[in-house]
């Protein structure tokens, strides 16, 4: 298959390895073990029971962070062949890129930064990175999933220049300011096609936002006029679908042409060139415009919903106190989490991996059962 692939794709063969060396696997290339060893791990079958936007128990046909970032692994697969990249490291990082978040979405990270801003802070992204570098316990030989470096650089989105210096090689492009692997721009762009339109779809079903509202936006009115000239009185949930549908297609054609531009006129010859190059994965001027408009849209009506905001709340109300219990008395914690000799940051580290670790009943589980002195 590799054989396939652009001249400045992640060729397996050609990547910079693993943390322990390992020998090649017969039959399948090193991304495509990555991949299985993502989803074979435990952090990957929590993402079930994560929030996206909506609680995981809001209602069964939301998005969770699982069928999130398997949306996000199957844009990227199609974007990726189409430029000739390597689809299998654009779906492991796929499958990994969230394996970090909290329960309850982007309000746990925020606790949790917030309370360790003494300790180093908190970040999804870099969490990701330490799940699959430390935290999983699958192997014998090692912690982690020790997995090839470009999947590894994938699963690092941003990171500070600080962390960036703890972090070592996998975070070099952060301090000399280069640029990833062209697989690993294209999954961060795959993410954000996939929760537009995925949020769209919630948001309606939630009946938090309308299509009256939605109209406003430029580009999915658009779409929907075209769907209703298509398909006249058509309504409801096809009417619906069949405009993501387009939104979907019209954000990665754009992508693939965009892209395959800008690849032609900075003409890298190896994945090194890209890694000097400017970002070469992007949309046209006009539909970054496109998407950042239904990005604030979807911000603005509905990730600051007064309903998704209250139950923001009180996750974030939820978070910050297992963080205080667990500070406060650490004989709380599973033995596995606690750091004996006592010390602060590293103790702190570990609650962090514990509060990140839950999926969202497990948090309200656990809180009832420090908080509470009935039975759930
Ligand atoms: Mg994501």
């Amino acid at each position: 298959m590799e054989e396939a692939l652009a001249p400045y794709a992640a060729h397996s063969d050609k990547g910079r390895g693993r943390r322990y060396a390992e020998t090649p696997h017969a039959s399948r290339s090193q991304f495509q073990r990555d991949r299985d060893r993502i989803i074979h791990s435990t952090a990957f079958r929590r993402l079930e029971y994560k929030t996206q936007v909506f609680l995981n128990h809001e209602g069964d046909l939301f998005r969770t962070r699982l069928t999130h970032s398997l949306e996000v692994a199957q844009i990227g697969r199609s974007l990726a062949r189409n430029l000739r990249l390597n689809e299998d490291l654009v779906e492991a990082i796929a499958l990994a890129h969230d394996l970090g978040h909290t329960p309850f979405g982007h309000v746990g990270q925020d606790v949790l930064n917030e309370c360790m801003k003494e300790h180093g802070g908190f970040e999804h992204n870099l969490q990701s990175l330490r799940v699959v570098d430390h935290l999983e316990e699958q192997y014998g030989a090692f912690d982690g999933l020790n997995l090839m470096f470009e999947t590894r650089e994938g699963i690092l989105k941003h990171c500070s220049l600080n962390n960036a210096r703890l972090l070592g090689d996998v975070a070099q492009r952060f301090i000399d300011r280069t640029q990833p692997s062209l697989e690993a721009q294209l999954t961060n762009l795959a993410d954000e096609i996939a929760y537009n339109s995925h949020d769209i779809d919630d948001g309606l079903r939630s009946g938090l936002i309308t299509i009256a509202q939605l109209e406003e936006v430029d580009f999915f009115a658009r779409l929907w006029r075209e769907v209703q000239e298509s398909f006249p009185g058509l309504t409801g949930r096809r009417a619906v679908y069949e405009t993501l549908r387009r939104l979907i297609t019209a954000l990665a054609d754009n992508l693939i042409v965009t892209s395959g531009e800008r690849i032609l006129e900075a003409a890298p010859k190896s994945i090194d060139d890209v890694r000097q190059s400017p970002p070469l994965i992007r949309f046209s001027d006009q539909m970054r415009k496109d998407a950042t408009e239904l990005k604030r849209f979807l911000y603005e009506n509905l990730y600051r919903h007064y309903k998704v905001n209250r139950m923001r709340h009180k996750a974030s109300r939820m978070v910050r106190e297992l963080y205080q219990a667990f500070t406060e008395e650490p004989s709380l914690l599973p033995p596995d989490y606690r750091v004996v000799p006592h010390d602060a940051t590293a103790q702190a580290r570990r609650i962090a991996d514990y509060i990140a670790g839950m999926t969202d009943r497990y948090a309200i589980r656990e809180h009832h059962r420090i908080y509470s002195l009935e039975e759930l």
